[in-house]
This record gives structure tokens, sequence and C-alpha cells, in this order.
């Protein structure tokens, strides 16, 4: 399942097929994936130019001429590939159609977007352009964990009277946006924090020390993605999907990595989910 930095490396990797470029056509294959497609989907991005593609937790956002906004959930399953040579950027031939090629964007440099989504948990949207947060999607999320917003007093605020696991609190869209299961047990690793403590009782301290490692986390998976991009003109211009190597996320039975820890990673299961962490260095 896409995370936010694998969300970020498929929009860095669409950018530059699609920023500044008109949609000439775009192919809908059928009438839903989670959720029905809006109303007449195709006449209202036909001839439309992109002007901004961003994110907003794990929504790609891409910003159109006409005023609206088409938002992109890739779900659970949900792959975006890039084809066409428009500019000698992308090294790939159109592929032959396959069978969960939901939507197609054929834009007018050339290039081809393709989102294929076998288990269709995925979702697109369009709306308008001034008023996007306000969509029930994006109004219910908290503060970007790479943006300003959040900042160490937010998280000791937020965590002030919870006493749900620190792993849900982080969890909670609301309290910030697009963490999910993998970065957040890498987060508490970093910071030493285990899954299993009740965020309200954990010290002010140590809670603001978590913000600046969540930044990082995040960072540095961005990053790797980044190397990915860059790879990803020899290989098959499928985006976002990359190598990780985790200091604590499906390691369960291996030695800790903290050095003198001596300690084991173990697997939980909280709120119906894996937790990884070390008994001995997460406390
Ligand atoms: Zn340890």
């Amino acid at each position: 399942m896409p995370e936010l930095p694998e969300v970020e490396t498929v929009r860095r990797g669409l950018s530059p097929a699609m920023e500044g470029v008109v949609i000439e056509k775009a192919d809908v294959n059928r009438p839903d994936l989670r959720w029905p497609f809006p109303d007449r989907m195709v006449e209202r991005l036909t001839g439309q130019r992109v002007d901004r593609l961003r994110r907003r937790s794990k929504y790609i956002l891409a910003d159109l001429s006409s005023g609206e906004t088409l938002l992109i959930h890739l779900g659970m399953s949900g792959r975006m590939t890039v084809s066409g040579d428009p500019l000698g950027q992308f090294a790939h031939t159109h592929p032959m159609p396959e069978k969960h090629d939901h939507v197609v964007f054929h834009m007018a440099n050339g290039a081809r977007i393709t989102f294929n989504d076998p288990r269709r948990f995925g979702a697109m949207d369009l709306l308008p352009t001034a008023t996007a947060e306000d969509h029930k999607l994006l109004s219910v999320l908290g503060p970007e964990p790479l943006g300003n917003d959040f900042h160490e007093q937010h998280l000791v605020d937020a965590f002030r009277s919870k006493n749900t696991p620190v792993k849900s609190a982080l969890l909670d869209q609301g309290i910030v946006a697009g963490l999910g299961n993998i970065y957040v047990c890498e987060a508490l690793y970093r910071g030493r924090v285990s899954p299993r403590r009740k965020a309200g009782q954990i010290s002010v301290a140590r809670v603001a020390a978590l913000v600046p490692i969540i930044r990082q986390v995040l960072q540095d998976a961005i990053d790797a993605g980044g190397s990915s991009l860059r790879d990803f003109r020899q290989a098959d211009g499928e985006l976002g999907y990359f190598q990780h190597s985790f200091d604590v996320y499906g390691r369960e039975g291996a030695p800790c990595r903290t050095p003198g820890c001596g300690g084991e990673i173990k697997r939980i299961t909280q709120s119906g989910r894996s937790s990884f962490y070390c008994a001995q260095c997460q406390r």
C-alpha cells in the first residue's frame, strides 16, 4: 500500500509529463473505482491544461485550467505508468492496454499516463480548486508532516489528553496527515518510543523530539524514491514502488540495529495492524 513518500514519488514522476500540458483525450474504461467517477468526467478533463500537480497527504491533486482540481488516490493497489517520449525524458513506448487500466490520459506532448488498479480501492474526483480543502476527504486532515504547521507544540497539544497508544495517535490522520503503518513504526524506533505507550503519558521533550524524526524518516524515503525515479526511465515507467531498507518494519526476530542494544525486533498487533519494535530500547 503506497504511503506518503511513494505518493510523493509518483507526483514527482508525473510532473514532467503533466505539468503545463493539456489533456488531449481521457479514456475512462469503467463507471467507478472505490466510488463512482464524477459526472461527465471525460468532458471535464478533455482540453484542460494541468497547471499544477501537488500533493496533500496521500492524494495527488492536479489543478486544471478550468478551475477544477482532479483528485487521485492510489488506494491499496493503484499504479501509475508514464509512457511515450515527449521531450526525450521517457524511454518507454506505449504498452499494450492491460486488464485493469481503468483511466488513461493522453497528453498533448505525446505522454500517456495510465492508472491501473486491480483491487479498485483507488479513487478519482473533480472538485473546485478554490474550495479544494473543503472536500470531504481533505477537510478531515491534520497538518502535512513536512509542512510548517506540523511542529513540536502541535504534537504536544494533540497528545496531551490522548489515552490511546502512541502508535494509534500517529496514525490518526487528524493529528498528522499521511502517516501510515510503516513510517510510524520507523519513527517510533528512531525516537526509541514504544508503540504501546499511551500518547498522553510520554514526556513533552520526547514528544517534541518525534517531530524532526518523523520529518527525517519521510524525507529519507522520499530521497530513496528520487533515486528510483532516475532508474525508472530504464525500467518500465511505473512510478512509486521502490526497494526500501527499513530499520524495524518487517524485521521480526532480527537483531536490533541500535548500537549496544542487543535486543530483538518483535511484532505485535495493534488495532489490527502489525507493529514492529524493540522492547529493549523502545520505552
Ligand atoms: Zn533495541
